[in-house]
């Protein structure tokens, strides 16, 4: 079983070889030495029965940071190990948006990062800056850039089918992607908050997109 979910894991991503589109985002790579693949590893065998160093996307998942600012957040995300989870591997997404709408990529977005639970196997992050204290105050500038990058991403790995806020994690369990070996790991979220999500639904779901009610 373990070798079929790799062989899904990893053949998928030949199809996006040939894509040239112009890429909206700069390239701003946080730490990758042969440790954070060793703690990838660890953590896709404990969470999801399987190695996945590398992601098939299924779907892009949509957050706020609730924290910090663009280089603050990518200071955090560069780490290897989480500092207070005793060198486990550390929280990180595959792009950060500014609240001026420019875009970082972190690492190849086929990746695998640990952003959300039960998903990371499958799903592309986007941190939004933004978020302190639960308002639900993400800009007009990153919503433009939001659809601008998932409609990059939808057209580069037409494997995507799904869009969700990390709040609608339950919600999107009905995509049948979710997977999580542990008992009672779960967090409750707000991210990037209803607005936000109504906001990318509208620009976005012509496109063929799943989305879920907000
Ligand atoms: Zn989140």
């Amino acid at each position: 079983m373990k070798k079929i979910l790799l062989t899904i894991c990893t053949v998928l991503l030949m199809s996006s070889s040939a894509f040239a589109a112009e890429e909206p985002f700069t390239d701003k790579f946080i730490l990758w030495t042969p440790h954070r693949d060793e703690l990838i590893d660890e953590y896709t065998i404990k969470h999801y029965g399987m190695i996945c160093r590398e992601i098939t996307p299924q779907a892009v998942v949509v957050h706020w940071t609730a924290f910090g600012t663009l280089e603050s957040v990518w200071k955090y995300f560069y780490a290897e190990e989480m500092p207070d989870d005793e060198g486990r591997l550390n929280v990180a997404s595959q792009f950060i948006v500014d609240r001026d709408g420019t875009t970082w990529r972190l690492m190849p977005e086929t990746n695998f990062a640990r952003h959300i639970i039960g998903y990371n196997h499958c799903a592309i992050g986007i941190e939004n800056v933004g978020g302190y204290d639960g308002r639900e105050d993400l800009t007009e500038a990153q919503l433009a850039a939001n659809v601008r990058l998932i409609k990059y991403l939808h057209a580069k790995y037409p494997t995507i089918k799904y869009v969700f806020g990390h709040y609608q994690q339950d919600a999107a369990r009905a995509s049948g992607l979710f997977i999580e070996h542990v008992p009672d790991y779960y967090a409750i979220k707000t991210d990037p908050g209803k607005i936000f999500m109504s906001g990318l639904r509208e620009q976005l779901e012509e496109d063929g997109l799943i989305f879920y009610d907000p």
